[in-house]
Protein backbone atom coordinates (compact mmCIF):
# COMPACT_ATOMS: atom_id res chain seq x y z
CA UNK A 1 0.00 0.00 0.00
CA UNK A 2 3.06 2.69 1.04
CA UNK A 3 4.75 1.58 -2.14
CA UNK A 4 0.97 1.72 -4.32
CA UNK A 5 1.30 6.09 -2.51
CA UNK A 6 5.05 6.38 -3.51
CA UNK A 7 4.00 5.33 -7.46
CA UNK A 8 1.51 8.17 -7.34
CA UNK A 9 3.24 10.48 -6.00
CA UNK A 10 6.60 10.21 -8.34
CA UNK A 11 3.77 9.63 -11.43
CA UNK A 12 1.99 13.06 -10.43
CA UNK A 13 5.58 14.42 -9.93
CA UNK A 14 6.16 13.31 -13.58
CA UNK A 15 2.47 14.87 -14.84
CA UNK A 16 3.60 18.10 -13.24
CA UNK A 17 7.37 18.43 -14.83
CA UNK A 18 6.11 17.84 -18.20
CA UNK A 19 3.08 20.55 -17.72
CA UNK A 20 5.87 22.90 -16.29
CA UNK A 21 8.38 22.12 -19.22
CA UNK A 22 11.23 21.41 -16.61
CA UNK A 23 13.26 18.93 -18.58
CA UNK A 24 15.84 18.58 -14.97
CA UNK A 25 12.76 17.39 -13.10
CA UNK A 26 11.25 15.59 -15.68
CA UNK A 27 15.00 13.66 -16.18
CA UNK A 28 15.45 12.90 -12.09
CA UNK A 29 12.11 11.61 -11.42
CA UNK A 30 11.80 9.63 -14.83
CA UNK A 31 14.73 7.79 -13.29
CA UNK A 32 13.65 6.75 -10.14
CA UNK A 33 10.37 5.61 -11.62
CA UNK A 34 11.32 1.76 -12.59
CA UNK A 35 8.08 0.25 -13.87
CA UNK A 36 6.64 0.82 -17.32
CA UNK A 37 5.61 4.58 -18.13
CA UNK A 38 2.14 3.82 -19.47
CA UNK A 39 0.60 4.78 -16.54
CA UNK A 40 -2.48 7.17 -16.76
CA UNK A 41 -3.66 10.26 -15.21
CA UNK A 42 -7.22 11.22 -14.32
CA UNK A 43 -8.41 12.10 -18.01
CA UNK A 44 -7.01 8.47 -19.10
CA UNK A 45 -3.84 10.36 -21.21
CA UNK A 46 -0.13 9.06 -20.65
CA UNK A 47 2.85 10.75 -20.09
CA UNK A 48 3.59 10.35 -23.52
CA UNK A 49 0.95 12.04 -24.70
CA UNK A 50 1.12 14.90 -22.31
CA UNK A 51 4.33 15.27 -23.52
CA UNK A 52 3.41 15.23 -27.06
CA UNK A 53 0.73 17.78 -26.60
CA UNK A 54 3.47 19.82 -24.86
CA UNK A 55 5.14 19.58 -28.29
CA UNK A 56 8.33 19.11 -26.52
CA UNK A 57 10.49 16.72 -28.34
CA UNK A 58 12.84 16.18 -25.78
CA UNK A 59 10.89 14.87 -23.44
CA UNK A 60 8.54 12.61 -26.15
CA UNK A 61 12.17 10.97 -26.72
CA UNK A 62 13.17 10.27 -22.98
CA UNK A 63 9.92 8.31 -22.44
CA UNK A 64 10.27 6.46 -26.40
CA UNK A 65 13.63 5.24 -24.81
CA UNK A 66 11.74 3.86 -21.87
CA UNK A 67 9.50 2.13 -23.72
CA UNK A 68 6.54 4.38 -24.19
CA UNK A 69 3.66 2.83 -26.05
CA UNK A 70 2.82 5.65 -28.64
CA UNK A 71 -0.47 3.74 -29.35
CA UNK A 72 -1.56 3.36 -25.86
CA UNK A 73 -4.30 5.72 -23.65
CA UNK A 74 -7.98 6.08 -22.67
CA UNK A 75 -8.27 9.46 -23.58
CA UNK A 76 -12.40 9.35 -23.88
CA UNK A 77 -12.26 11.16 -27.34
CA UNK A 78 -9.76 8.48 -28.23
CA UNK A 79 -7.00 10.90 -28.98
CA UNK A 80 -3.75 8.94 -30.10
CA UNK A 81 0.26 10.73 -29.17
CA UNK A 82 0.10 11.45 -32.60
CA UNK A 83 -3.50 13.20 -32.53
CA UNK A 84 -1.98 15.45 -29.79
CA UNK A 85 1.27 15.79 -31.48
CA UNK A 86 -0.32 17.03 -34.42
CA UNK A 87 -2.26 19.58 -31.94
CA UNK A 88 1.15 20.53 -30.70
CA UNK A 89 2.35 22.30 -34.34
CA UNK A 90 5.48 20.23 -33.76
CA UNK A 91 6.86 18.27 -36.60
CA UNK A 92 9.64 16.81 -34.99
CA UNK A 93 7.60 14.75 -32.32
CA UNK A 94 5.58 13.64 -34.77
CA UNK A 95 8.12 12.28 -36.35
CA UNK A 96 9.51 10.56 -33.49
CA UNK A 97 6.27 9.03 -32.96
CA UNK A 98 5.78 7.80 -36.34
CA UNK A 99 9.08 6.36 -36.07
CA UNK A 100 8.21 4.22 -33.23
CA UNK A 101 5.29 3.07 -34.83
CA UNK A 102 1.89 5.65 -34.38
CA UNK A 103 -0.67 4.69 -36.62
CA UNK A 104 -1.11 7.80 -38.80
CA UNK A 105 -4.63 6.27 -39.77
CA UNK A 106 -6.42 6.21 -36.19
CA UNK A 107 -9.03 8.10 -35.58
CA UNK A 108 -10.76 9.93 -32.74
CA UNK A 109 -14.01 9.54 -31.56
CA UNK A 110 -15.20 12.36 -34.41
CA UNK A 111 -13.62 10.50 -37.08
CA UNK A 112 -10.91 12.39 -37.46
CA UNK A 113 -7.13 11.26 -38.05
CA UNK A 114 -3.86 13.21 -36.73
CA UNK A 115 -3.24 15.10 -40.10
CA UNK A 116 -6.88 16.09 -39.95
CA UNK A 117 -6.63 18.05 -36.53
CA UNK A 118 -3.33 19.50 -37.45
CA UNK A 119 -5.23 20.83 -40.43
CA UNK A 120 -8.12 22.14 -38.77
CA UNK A 121 -5.96 24.13 -36.45
CA UNK A 122 -3.52 24.95 -39.10
CA UNK A 123 0.00 23.26 -38.39
CA UNK A 124 0.22 23.10 -42.12
CA UNK A 125 3.71 22.06 -42.12
CA UNK A 126 2.51 18.92 -39.33
CA UNK A 127 -0.06 18.11 -42.08
CA UNK A 128 2.50 17.52 -44.29
CA UNK A 129 5.45 15.77 -42.06
CA UNK A 130 2.54 13.28 -41.56
CA UNK A 131 0.74 12.65 -45.11
CA UNK A 132 4.91 12.10 -46.19
CA UNK A 133 5.81 9.77 -43.32
CA UNK A 134 6.77 6.42 -44.27
CA UNK A 135 8.71 3.43 -42.30
CA UNK A 136 12.10 2.96 -42.96
CA UNK A 137 11.61 -0.62 -43.95
CA UNK A 138 9.84 0.79 -47.59
CA UNK A 139 13.60 1.45 -48.01
CA UNK A 140 15.31 -1.00 -46.80
CA UNK A 141 13.67 -3.67 -48.82
CA UNK A 142 15.35 -2.76 -51.52
CA UNK A 143 18.69 -3.31 -49.48
CA UNK A 144 18.39 -7.13 -49.16
CA UNK A 145 18.56 -9.01 -52.37
CA UNK A 146 15.61 -10.29 -54.17
CA UNK A 147 14.73 -13.82 -55.27
CA UNK A 148 17.90 -14.53 -57.72
CA UNK A 149 19.52 -11.26 -57.18
CA UNK A 150 23.25 -11.31 -56.03
CA UNK A 151 23.71 -7.96 -55.28
CA UNK A 152 20.49 -5.40 -54.17
CA UNK A 153 19.12 -2.31 -55.44
CA UNK A 154 20.64 -0.10 -52.66
CA UNK A 155 23.53 -0.46 -50.70
CA UNK A 156 22.63 -0.62 -47.27
CA UNK A 157 24.51 2.26 -46.45
CA UNK A 158 22.05 4.54 -48.39
CA UNK A 159 19.13 2.93 -46.55
CA UNK A 160 19.27 6.19 -44.26
CA UNK A 161 20.10 8.50 -46.51
CA UNK A 162 17.37 7.96 -48.62
CA UNK A 163 14.49 7.63 -46.46
CA UNK A 164 15.99 11.02 -44.92
CA UNK A 165 15.63 12.12 -48.60
CA UNK A 166 11.95 10.86 -49.12
CA UNK A 167 10.85 12.34 -45.95
CA UNK A 168 11.54 15.46 -47.05
CA UNK A 169 8.64 17.90 -46.91
CA UNK A 170 9.81 20.61 -49.00
CA UNK A 171 9.34 19.39 -52.78
CA UNK A 172 10.73 22.63 -53.93
CA UNK A 173 13.18 21.50 -56.99
CA UNK A 174 15.96 23.62 -55.99
CA UNK A 175 15.67 21.95 -52.11
CA UNK A 176 15.48 18.98 -53.39
CA UNK A 177 18.56 19.58 -55.20
CA UNK A 178 20.33 20.65 -52.27
CA UNK A 179 19.13 17.91 -49.73
CA UNK A 180 20.95 15.69 -52.52
CA UNK A 181 24.10 17.68 -52.31
CA UNK A 182 24.01 17.61 -48.13
CA UNK A 183 22.88 13.95 -47.43
CA UNK A 184 26.15 12.28 -48.28
CA UNK A 185 26.44 9.00 -50.24
CA UNK A 186 22.88 10.10 -52.68
CA UNK A 187 24.46 12.75 -55.53
CA UNK A 188 27.46 10.04 -55.69
CA UNK A 189 24.61 7.19 -56.19
CA UNK A 190 22.03 9.24 -58.21
CA UNK A 191 21.42 6.43 -60.51
CA UNK A 192 20.64 3.79 -58.47
CA UNK A 193 18.78 6.34 -55.85
CA UNK A 194 15.99 7.28 -59.13
CA UNK A 195 15.49 3.57 -59.74
CA UNK A 196 14.76 2.61 -56.35
CA UNK A 197 12.22 5.39 -56.30
CA UNK A 198 10.49 4.08 -59.67
CA UNK A 199 10.21 0.90 -57.52
CA UNK A 200 8.96 2.52 -54.55
CA UNK A 201 6.25 4.19 -57.11
CA UNK A 202 5.52 0.84 -58.74
CA UNK A 203 4.26 -1.00 -55.54
CA UNK A 204 3.09 1.86 -54.18
CA UNK A 205 0.58 1.62 -57.24
CA UNK A 206 0.14 -2.43 -57.13
CA UNK A 207 -1.07 -2.30 -53.74
CA UNK A 208 -4.60 -2.43 -54.73
CA UNK A 209 -7.08 -0.90 -52.07
CA UNK A 210 -4.24 0.57 -49.72
CA UNK A 211 -2.43 2.49 -52.61
CA UNK A 212 -1.73 5.83 -51.64
CA UNK A 213 -1.71 7.63 -54.93
CA UNK A 214 -0.29 10.61 -53.82
CA UNK A 215 2.81 9.07 -52.13
CA UNK A 216 3.20 7.02 -55.58
CA UNK A 217 3.47 10.31 -57.24
CA UNK A 218 5.96 11.99 -54.76
CA UNK A 219 8.36 9.19 -55.64
CA UNK A 220 8.30 9.71 -59.45
CA UNK A 221 8.49 13.51 -58.77
CA UNK A 222 11.56 12.78 -56.58
CA UNK A 223 12.70 9.93 -59.29
CA UNK A 224 12.77 12.88 -61.98
CA UNK A 225 14.45 15.20 -60.02
CA UNK A 226 17.14 12.78 -59.27
CA UNK A 227 17.42 11.84 -62.43
CA UNK A 228 17.90 15.16 -64.06
CA UNK A 229 20.86 15.89 -61.47
CA UNK A 230 22.51 12.54 -62.79
CA UNK A 231 21.89 13.67 -66.19
CA UNK A 232 23.64 17.31 -65.39
CA UNK A 233 26.28 15.11 -63.90
CA UNK A 234 27.07 13.12 -66.63
CA UNK A 235 26.87 15.64 -69.37
CA UNK A 236 29.89 17.46 -67.06
CA UNK A 237 32.25 14.67 -67.09
CA UNK A 238 34.29 14.53 -70.72
CA UNK A 239 34.69 18.55 -69.92
CA UNK A 240 38.26 18.01 -68.50
CA UNK A 241 39.75 21.76 -68.87
CA UNK A 242 36.71 23.32 -68.23
CA UNK A 243 35.70 24.75 -64.52
CA UNK A 244 34.12 22.02 -62.78
CA UNK A 245 30.51 24.02 -61.98
CA UNK A 246 28.51 23.01 -58.66
CA UNK A 247 26.03 20.93 -60.11
CA UNK A 248 23.33 22.13 -57.95
CA UNK A 249 24.35 25.95 -59.49
CA UNK A 250 23.71 24.35 -62.75
CA UNK A 251 20.62 23.25 -61.88
CA UNK A 252 19.45 25.91 -60.23
CA UNK A 253 20.17 28.55 -62.79
CA UNK A 254 18.25 26.67 -64.95
CA UNK A 255 15.17 26.54 -63.29
CA UNK A 256 15.08 29.73 -61.70
CA UNK A 257 15.81 32.01 -64.69
CA UNK A 258 12.70 34.43 -64.83
CA UNK A 259 11.03 34.23 -68.41
CA UNK A 260 9.89 36.85 -70.75
CA UNK A 261 7.99 38.89 -68.08
CA UNK A 262 11.24 38.77 -66.28
CA UNK A 263 8.89 37.65 -63.15
CA UNK A 264 7.53 33.82 -64.04
CA UNK A 265 9.65 30.65 -63.91
CA UNK A 266 8.73 29.85 -67.37
CA UNK A 267 11.81 27.18 -67.48
CA UNK A 268 10.89 25.14 -64.22
CA UNK A 269 6.97 25.23 -65.10
CA UNK A 270 8.02 23.19 -68.24
CA UNK A 271 10.42 21.02 -66.95
CA UNK A 272 7.41 20.24 -64.01
CA UNK A 273 5.04 20.25 -66.71
CA UNK A 274 7.03 17.20 -68.13
CA UNK A 275 7.26 15.12 -65.13
CA UNK A 276 3.86 15.23 -64.54
CA UNK A 277 3.03 13.74 -68.03
CA UNK A 278 5.37 11.49 -67.13
CA UNK A 279 3.59 10.11 -64.54
CA UNK A 280 3.10 6.25 -66.05
CA UNK A 281 -0.26 5.80 -64.21
CA UNK A 282 -2.65 7.84 -66.22
CA UNK A 283 -5.99 6.46 -64.88
CA UNK A 284 -5.49 7.62 -61.31
CA UNK A 285 -7.34 10.56 -59.64
CA UNK A 286 -4.82 11.89 -58.81
CA UNK A 287 -2.82 12.39 -62.23
CA UNK A 288 -6.73 13.55 -63.89
CA UNK A 289 -6.61 16.15 -60.70
CA UNK A 290 -3.11 17.91 -61.82
CA UNK A 291 -3.82 17.98 -65.47
CA UNK A 292 -7.49 19.08 -64.73
CA UNK A 293 -5.62 21.90 -62.98
CA UNK A 294 -2.40 22.55 -65.32
CA UNK A 295 -4.94 23.04 -68.63
CA UNK A 296 -7.10 24.96 -66.66
CA UNK A 297 -8.13 28.32 -68.27
CA UNK A 298 -5.61 30.54 -65.98
CA UNK A 299 -3.46 27.51 -64.59
CA UNK A 300 -1.49 27.98 -61.32
CA UNK A 301 2.17 27.48 -61.36
CA UNK A 302 2.61 23.86 -62.40
CA UNK A 303 5.11 23.73 -58.74
CA UNK A 304 1.80 24.95 -56.51
CA UNK A 305 -0.30 22.28 -58.45
CA UNK A 306 2.65 19.60 -57.20
CA UNK A 307 2.92 21.50 -53.39
CA UNK A 308 -0.74 20.96 -53.72
CA UNK A 309 -1.13 17.58 -54.58
CA UNK A 310 1.80 16.15 -51.99
CA UNK A 311 1.59 18.11 -49.15
CA UNK A 312 -2.31 19.06 -49.37
CA UNK A 313 -1.65 22.72 -49.04
CA UNK A 314 -1.43 25.96 -50.90
CA UNK A 315 1.99 26.04 -52.80
CA UNK A 316 4.31 29.03 -52.25
CA UNK A 317 1.80 31.55 -53.23
CA UNK A 318 0.43 33.33 -49.39
CA UNK A 319 1.24 35.80 -47.73
CA UNK A 320 3.92 33.34 -45.58
CA UNK A 321 7.72 34.50 -46.49
CA UNK A 322 9.77 31.96 -48.67
CA UNK A 323 13.28 32.13 -49.38
CA UNK A 324 13.53 33.17 -53.06
CA UNK A 325 15.77 30.45 -53.99
CA UNK A 326 13.89 26.96 -52.53
CA UNK A 327 10.66 28.15 -51.22
CA UNK A 328 11.55 26.82 -47.65
CA UNK A 329 9.82 28.25 -45.22
CA UNK A 330 9.77 31.53 -42.78
CA UNK A 331 13.49 32.03 -43.94
CA UNK A 332 16.16 32.96 -41.45
CA UNK A 333 18.04 35.82 -43.69
CA UNK A 334 17.62 38.52 -46.00
CA UNK A 335 19.53 40.09 -48.60
CA UNK A 336 21.10 43.52 -46.64
CA UNK A 337 21.21 45.28 -49.28
CA UNK A 338 17.29 45.71 -50.52
CA UNK A 339 15.81 43.54 -47.79
CA UNK A 340 13.28 43.03 -50.15
CA UNK A 341 14.30 39.21 -50.68
CA UNK A 342 14.68 36.41 -48.05
CA UNK A 343 16.66 33.30 -48.18
CA UNK A 344 17.26 30.44 -46.21
CA UNK A 345 21.60 31.16 -45.58
CA UNK A 346 23.81 32.22 -47.85
CA UNK A 347 24.15 29.03 -49.73
CA UNK A 348 21.06 29.83 -51.28
CA UNK A 349 21.52 33.88 -51.48
CA UNK A 350 24.34 32.88 -53.57
CA UNK A 351 22.25 30.25 -56.17
CA UNK A 352 19.85 33.45 -56.17
CA UNK A 353 22.72 36.06 -57.19
CA UNK A 354 22.27 36.12 -61.02
CA UNK A 355 19.20 37.06 -60.83
CA UNK A 356 18.66 39.04 -58.02
CA UNK A 357 21.83 41.23 -58.43
CA UNK A 358 19.88 43.42 -60.89
CA UNK A 359 16.59 44.16 -58.79
CA UNK A 360 19.26 44.46 -55.75
CA UNK A 361 21.05 47.37 -57.17
CA UNK A 362 17.71 49.05 -58.17
CA UNK A 363 15.72 48.35 -54.72
CA UNK A 364 18.78 49.59 -52.70
CA UNK A 365 18.95 53.20 -54.11
CA UNK A 366 15.55 53.34 -52.05
CA UNK A 367 16.22 54.43 -48.56
CA UNK A 368 16.60 51.10 -46.12
CA UNK A 369 14.91 50.70 -43.44
CA UNK A 370 16.12 50.09 -40.25
CA UNK A 371 17.99 46.64 -40.27
CA UNK A 372 19.12 44.02 -38.08
CA UNK A 373 22.30 42.99 -39.04
CA UNK A 374 22.28 39.43 -37.39
CA UNK A 375 19.90 38.16 -39.85
CA UNK A 376 21.07 39.94 -42.97
CA UNK A 377 23.47 38.84 -45.22
CA UNK A 378 25.67 41.62 -46.46
CA UNK A 379 25.40 41.69 -50.57
CA UNK A 380 28.32 43.64 -50.68
CA UNK A 381 30.42 40.90 -48.92
CA UNK A 382 28.98 37.90 -50.73
CA UNK A 383 29.43 39.72 -54.41
CA UNK A 384 33.35 39.70 -53.47
CA UNK A 385 33.60 36.54 -52.16
CA UNK A 386 31.61 35.27 -55.56
CA UNK A 387 34.69 37.43 -57.38
CA UNK A 388 37.20 35.73 -55.55
CA UNK A 389 35.70 32.45 -56.52
CA UNK A 390 35.40 33.11 -60.00
CA UNK A 391 38.87 34.02 -59.80
CA UNK A 392 40.15 30.98 -57.75
ZN1 LIG B 1 16.54 28.45 -49.32
ZN1 LIG C 1 19.02 42.50 -52.53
Amino acid sequence: MEQKSEDNSVEKTIFDAIAQGDLDLFKNILAQHKSNVDFFDENGMTALQHAAYKGNKDMVQLLLDRGADVNSGKHEYNYTALHFGALSGNSDVCKLLLDAGAQPTATNSVGRTASQMAAFVGNHHTVATINNFLPRAEVSYYSVPQGQQTEAYLPSFLVDPLHKFVLGVNIHPVRLALNLQHIPGLLENADKISKVLEMLCKKEMTRGSDTNEVMAFKYHYLSYIVREIHNIRDKQKPSSEEKKHDIVEVFAKKLLKPGKDGVSLDLMDTFLKDCVREFPYRECTTFHQMVTSLTSKDPPPALSVINCTINGQRGFVDAIPYCSTCGEEKPAKKCSKCKSVQYCDRECQRLHWFIHKKACNRESSAPATASNAKTNIDAGELSAELKNLMAG
